[in-house]
């Protein structure tokens, strides 16, 4: 499921390609993977004949900022790819959904299997709105250690809800969130408010490490993820604790261990996190 890193390594591949084009059209062929109240028609009128000027991220959306600070925000959902139609692995797409036309010959394509993904239009004011309704940018400068400690406080939730929580830290999804509580070795149960002010500043660093990583490392496929190009990320290879249950903890060697809360599955060492 992509989270930030993926989010940041899509938009890092089409920010060297879409800036300065010119879209001739959009054509949606699953209608269903527009927000809700948006018609095919409606996103095309927004922005056809309008030119890429920069391509954003706020959390886990990919944000195409068009002239006239018309946006169109892509949520990838669960299995959503944004690839480029004259990229050498476009064929190897089988669900597009939507596809921008460019005046050039080229477009942008956003493919979906299971099509939770979400397309929406946004102008200067609607997208302001709702990007103040999200969290801190944890790679940002001003999430530090006393502003992370001081947002968990009024918090009961275990520190993996919270983290996943859009509205607190935006763009930090499950797996993410399990490696950040490993390398601060915090167990994830723990009610977020609970935590030291030493313990807020080993999550915030570990946070910012293992979201830089996997950055570095073109994000994590477990399944699906693709980046902007159609390839695989390969952080997958470094996850300590994520998908690992049974195997060896790389600090201490117990196993593993996988437990469910909210009905999603987490992963943590007994021994190294408490
Ligand atoms: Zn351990």
């Amino acid at each position: 499921m992509p989270e930030l890193p993926e989010a940041e390594t899509i938009v890092r591949d089409l920010r060297s390609r879409l800036p300065g084009r010119r879209v001739r059209d959009v054509e949606v062929a699953r209608p269903d993977i527009l927000a809700p109240g948006l018609t095919p028609a409606a996103l095309a009128d927004g922005v056809r004949g309008r030119t890429f000027r920069e391509i954003e991220r706020r959390g886990k959306n990919v944000v195409l900022r068009f002239d006239g600070e018309v946006r169109v925000v892509v949520n990838l959902g669960m299995t959503g790819r944004l690839v480029m139609a004259s990229s050498p692995r476009a064929a190897e797409l089988r669900h597009i959904a939507a596809r921008f036309r460019l005046e050039d010959g080229d477009a942008l394509l956003f493919d979906d299997t299971r099509r939770f993904g979400r397309l929406d239009l946004y102008d200067a004011e609607g997208w302001a709105e709702r990007s103040a309704a999200l969290g801190m940018e944890p790679l940002a400068d001003e999430f530090t250690a006393r502003r992370l400690h001081e947002l968990t406080r009024t918090s009961r939730t275990p520190i993996r809800n919270w983290l996943l929580d859009q509205r607190r830290v935006a763009g930090v999804g499950n797996i993410y969130a399990n490696e950040a509580l490993f390398r601060a070795r915090i167990d994830p149960q723990r009610p977020a408010r609970s935590l030291a002010r030493a313990e807020s500043a080993r999550l915030r660093d570990a946070l910012r490490e293992v979201l830089a990583k996997a950055i570095e490392r073109r994000g994590t496929t477990v399944s699906d993820y693709r980046d902007g190009t159609g390839a695989e990320g390969l952080f997958a290879h470094e996850l300590q604790v994520y998908g690992r249950a049974g195997e060896p903890c790389v600090r201490c060697g117990r196993p593993i261990e996988r437990r469910v809360l909210s009905n999603r599955s987490y992963f943590f060492c007994p021994k190294c996190q408490r």
